[in-house]
């Protein structure tokens, strides 16, 4: 099983503006559980830290990789392309931010201790960002009765061919 990755001092991580990137195996997204059709895959992930101007400890976030998702209309599965990039501020335990200031900075604020589980901090921001309800761009509901989902382009391509060689 790869080892997880962890930031002993994540106030350090920043300070000195280190980097840290890596590959999760999307077995390992428990939390994610029967969202994955297929949990083969796996995402990258990189994290870096940095100092904002105002001396304040941040992390930015960027996570990808492409997950397969059940459609909420058609029900059969779909790539969801995932794309994260955000900016954390790192906060001690107990000490709180205002969420107004957050909002007007435009970043999240994380809870930071030491031997931070990064893995899990990942895991934490996919749920969030995976769709509730995802849906291909163009598809059609099931029908009801239980029949065909929908007729194959290259049947009515096949009709068309039909037509033309009757005449
Ligand atoms: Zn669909």
């Amino acid at each position: 099983m790869p080892q997880r990755s962890v930031l002993p001092d994540p106030f350090k991580f920043a300070a000195e503006g280190r980097s840290l990137s890596g590959v999760i195996p999307l077995a390992e997204l428990r939390r994610l559980g029967d969202v994955l059709l297929d949990k083969s895959g796996s995402v990258q992930f990189s994290l870096v830290g940095e100092m904002g101007v105002d001396r304040k400890p941040r992390m930015r976030l960027a996570v990808s990789g492409e997950l397969q998702v059940r459609c909420q209309r058609c029900l059969s599965s779909m790539v969801w392309p995932l794309e994260l990039d955000a900016l954390f501020e790192l906060v001690r335990p107990g000490q709180s931010i205002a969420d107004d200031e957050l909002e007007e900075d435009g970043f999240d604020a994380i809870e930071a201790t030491p031997d931070m589980d990064v893995t899990a901090f990942v895991e934490d921001e996919i749920v969030l960002a995976v769709p509730i309800a995802p849906r291909h761009e163009m598809c059609e509901a099931p029908r009801p009765d239980g029949g065909a989902i929908k007729e194959s382009p290259f049947a009515s391509l096949e009709k068309l061919r039909k037509t033309d060689g009757a005449e």
